[in-house]
């Protein structure tokens, strides 16, 4: 299944000692050079490997530990057990993460955190990734500590950033991130040349706090002391604009609460949305106006968010929830998995197709006799994962079942 077009039947692919591919096609069309190596796969669909364009990684282990329904409540309780984790259990919380995306069928993943466990990680791994780092700080007044203090933690987690590992610039929340920090942070990421992604509105009282400071996240303001961040009524994904935050490097996640003119920014600035849809429905009980984004002609991509939102992460039930969101095919949705995440991410040059010049970066789904084999891998999720392959190098395999 290359994806860059429609599917092979007995289909064969040829990679190179390095890991690239070489040739994809027929069987009988691949050239097969003596002394390569062979491997069959049997009642299988083998696909690019998927891109999950929104993970926490670092929280791996902490599913069943926060069900608070209210998202406030629930936030701070990720802050309480997070505090209670050591440094080292965060590093190892990050490699069990990643091992269970390979299992889960996914090559190359987009995370958020804050203790900078998962570029350790995903750099230790040899893993394919970004690791944004977030920064905090709703109080104007506190904007030039917090981004001195994380440029320090940005220099720290640089030396991670090599190979397929790279590094990002994460501004939490606009309920956690004032104004001057926002702009500060944009500031960080351009001069540092890396990507951004931003959580973004995503739950109701985040656009009431911009609006007319009402809701939770403007209670907390003003127990804290905080100033109201604007007079003026502004949505979410305005206020990110006006702060610098929106280019071409920016992946607004979650997105939520946006209307058509904050649509027209997110086109206008080439920005990449971060779909999760059954964290949405978790959290907030809503869906995002993932069409419209679509009908815009956004890059979109699929994530999963953390197990302590939605547990087991499967990328695949989230292209299964999006399907009945936007009438995907099954082919739209396994393109979404796989090139659409690539392109959200800007690495569809390396990854997300089957095709000569890329890495081998592949899933085999367990689909059996199928005459289409796109559904039969949605219908599968990751249960029927059965290998996955990262630059050809296996790093999942279900030997027998
Ligand atoms: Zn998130």
């Amino acid at each position: 299944m290359p994806v860059v077009g429609p599917a092979i039947r007995d289909g064969a692919v040829l990679l190179d000692a390095a890991g690239r591919i070489i040739a994809v096609g027929p069987d009988a069309t691949v050239p097969s050079p003596p002394q390569t190596a062979r491997e069959h796969l049997t009642d299988a669909a083998l696909l690019p490997g998927l891109i999950n364009t929104h993970t926490h990684l670092e929280l791996t282990g902490f599913a069943g530990q926060a069900e608070e329904g209210e998202f406030w409540a629930w936030i701070k309780r990720i802050i309480a057990i997070k505090a209670a984790r050591s440094e080292e259990a965060f590093f190892e919380a990050a490699c069990t993460g990643i091992r269970d995306q390979w299992s889960a069928g996914v090559t190359t993943v987009c995370d958020t955190g804050s203790t900078g466990a998962v570029i350790a990680a995903l750099d230790h791994l040899g893993a394919s990734g970004f690791a944004h780092h977030e920064v905090f700080g709703m109080h104007p007044e506190m904007a030039d500590a917090a981004i001195r203090a994380f440029t320090v933690e940005l220099d720290r987690l640089a030396r991670h950033a090599t190979g397929r590992v790279g590094l990002g610039v994460s501004p939490h929340a606009a309920y956690t991130v004032s104004g001057p920090l926002y702009r500060a942070a944009a500031n960080v990421a351009r001069a540092h040349g890396v990507p951004m992604a931003v959580h973004v509105a995503e739950p109701p009282a985040e656009s009431a706090l911009l609006r007319d400071f009402t809701g939770v996240f403007a209670e907390m303001w003003t127990e804290h002391g905080v100033p109201r961040p604007t007079e003026t009524p502004v949505t979410p994904v305005a206020w990110l604009e006006q702060h610098g935050v929106l280019s071409e490097r920016t992946l607004c996640v979650h997105v939520i609460d946006a209307g058509a003119e904050d649509i027209a920014l997110m086109q206008r600035h080439h920005c990449a949305v971060a779909h999760c849809p059954r964290s949405n429905r978790r959290h907030h009980g809503a869906d995002a106006p993932v069409r419209d984004y679509l009908e815009a002609g956004l890059r979109l991509g699929l994530g999963t968010d953390s197990e302590v939102s939605v547990d087991p992460p499967d990328l695949i039930a989230e292209a299964r929830a999006a399907q009945a969101l936007t009438g995907w095919s099954a082919a739209d949705a396994v393109r979404a998995l796989t090139l659409g995440g690539a392109e959200a991410l800007g690495v569809a040059h390396v990854t997300g197709t089957l095709e000569a010049g890329k890495v081998a970066d592949m899933v085999a789904v367990r689909v059996g006799e199928t005459d289409a084999p796109e559904a039969a891998v949605l219908a599968a999720g990751r249960g029927g994962v059965i290998g996955t392959w990262l630059g050809g190098r296996p790093v999942h395999r279900v030997t027998s079942r």
